[in-house]
């Protein structure tokens, strides 16, 4: 049996995390460790391991991804300014093997916006 990402836990709730966004496909936390005063984590509800892993089967799934990033931004007041980036790899970066894209801000959360 494969193993349960940290991610996939926090999706269960097993782990807590501050949750910004969440729908039927993915689901957005602030990140534990921020690297902007703005630093969240979209990640997908499936597992799967990192970004060039993604399949034909996957397609639509990533579209839905792309454009809550743009929900997720428009909500937190960020959607002039802001960075994706999605470590693929040990060598660039990855920790996590569970996909996942950080939306990086300068702008600190815009109060009264979703979950925070
Ligand atoms: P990666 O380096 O894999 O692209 O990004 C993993 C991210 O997950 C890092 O920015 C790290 O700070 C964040 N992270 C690691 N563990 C936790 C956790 O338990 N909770 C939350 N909210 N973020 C985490």
């Amino acid at each position: 049996m494969t193993q349960e990402t940290l991610f996939t836990k926090i999706i269960n709730g097993d782990i807590p995390a501050d949750i910004v966004y969440e729908d039927e496909q993915c689901i957005c936390i602030k990140d534990i460790a921020p690297q902007a005063p703005l630093h969240v984590l979209v990640i997908p509800r499936k597992p799967i391991p990192k970004l060039a892993d993604a399949t034909l089967e996957d397609k639509a799934l990533l579209g839905h991804i792309m454009l809550a990033v743009g929900d997720i931004a428009r909500e937190l007041g960020v959607d002039d300014a802001f960075r994706v980036v999605i470590n693929n790899g040990e060598k660039a970066g990855q920790t996590v093997f569970h996909l996942h894209l950080h939306i990086l801000a300068k702008h600190t959360f815009k109060e009264g916006s979703l979950g925070v």
